[in-house]
């Protein structure tokens, strides 16, 4: 049986979420109907969007349901647009979730650069906001809460501060962090925060915008007026109740995280104990419990995704492509790690069902798989 160590990826669906989502499939209605049925279906509803609002730091009226992250991203994107933005600055690591609707916008794109540790140059983003003081045009900020491969958490407070202080936009992909460490939206002064319940234990298909008091939405998807007018269509009400259901169970263990990280850092210590040329990245920095990322120059990612799965495990090179292709670690590149490593990271992700044997296992036939695919002078270096 494969050992599955992708929960970055999409994490299994947690037995919680199983449950309610049977239970909202199980009962009829539509939470826009007026009978009964349709009142108890609007009340689950409901109870799902207070759950994800509170342990988010939101107000329930603020969490606009979507088919998942990419959607959520993507309405921020057009909300901003429409709330006055005319440039966007987004970090280098975005997600293509974030990156190719900013592309799209017609809006000019800046780049905020990244550091060796994997954090965003802070300085970088002062020093720009203080020469838009003179400029007077109106800029959405775009920081992910953490990084997808190196699981590096971004400080996206102090981001929210200086992007609020300046009077632009500030938008959160907060697809990774969410359910895996903290989140407080409210802290994070987000004018919008994207959700997704597939990263942490929920169905895949199915997220949330947050989007702020005063940051107006206005639909992208035409129809009906449910979620307030700001996104027409159906709810998907089962794979809501399984994303409150996951999100409540992924954050009320205060001791997972600690387990989880427990479970990475005996991977890492296993694979920089054995001198196999292995770097880790973002390790210097605060970091999702469950997020190893590593490279092995001379060794391509997908070589190594092949060989790890052949040997029973699935893991990915940096980030995967919905083609199935791997691309080389735009991550790495943006950290500076240089092609060697970024055509060689692997990402490692573990979550609520991983346990210690599966990092030593993982480890064991990592090495052994690498010790065969590069010459031993290569190996020891
Ligand atoms: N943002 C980040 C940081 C992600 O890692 C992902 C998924 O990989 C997404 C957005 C897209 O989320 P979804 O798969 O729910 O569309």
């Amino acid at each position: 049986m494969t050992i599955y160590l992708d929960h970055n990826a999409s994490a299994p669906l947690r037995p919680e979420a199983l449950a309610a989502m049977g239970e909202a499939l199980s009962a009829c209605g539509n939470p826009s109907s007026v009978h009964a049925p349709g009142r108890a279906a609007r009340a689950r509803l409901e109870t799902a969007r207070r759950t994800i609002a509170s342990l988010m730091t939101a107000r329930a009226g603020d969490v606009i349901f979507t088919s998942g992250g990419t959607e959520a991203n993507n309405l921020a994107i057009a909300a901003a647009r429409a709330a006055g933005a005319r440039r966007i600055i987004h970090a280098a690591f975005e997600h293509d979730a974030v990156t190719a609707p900013a592309a799209a916008s017609g809006l000019p794109v800046e780049i905020w650069p990244v550091l060796g540790t994997g954090v965003v140059d802070m300085a970088w983003l002062e020093a720009r906001l203080a020469r838009q003081d003179s400029g007077g045009e109106r800029l959405l900020v775009a920081l992910m809460a953490a990084n997808n491969e190196t699981g590096v958490i971004q400080p996206v407070a102090e981001a929210g501060r200086l992007v609020r202080e300046a009077g632009h936009l500030f938008h959160v992909d907060a697809v990774q962090i969410a359910g895996k460490a903290a989140f407080d939206f409210a802290g994070s002064l987000a004018h919008f925060a994207a959700l997704s319940a597939h990263k942490c234990g929920g169905p895949m298909g199915v997220g949330a915008l947050i989007a702020a008091c005063d940051a107006g939405v206005s639909a992208q998807i035409l129809g009906g007026g449910q979620e307030s007018y700001r996104r027409a269509g159906t709810q998907n009400l089962p794979g809501i109740a399984g994303f409150a259901a996951a999100l409540e169970a992924a954050l009320s263990d205060a001791s997972e995280p600690a387990r989880i990280a427990a479970i990475r850092d005996r991977l890492e210590a296993r694979l920089s104990d054995a001198r196999a040329g292995v770097t880790i990245w973002g390790a210097q920095a605060p970091r999702l419990p469950g997020t190893s990322c590593l490279s092995a120059p001379g060794w391509m990612s997908e070589i190594q995704v092949i060989a790890m799965d052949l040997a029973g495990f699935a893991v990915s090179a940096g980030a995967a492509c919905a083609s199935g292709k791997v691309r080389r670690s735009k991550v790495l590149d943006a950290m500076g790690a240089g092609q060697a490593h970024a055509q060689s990271a692997l990402r490692v992700s573990f979550g609520w069902s991983s346990t210690m044997d599966e990092a030593e296992a993982f480890a064991a036939a990592y090495l052994d798989a690498r010790s065969r695919a590069l010459p031993r002078a290569a190996v020891a270096v």
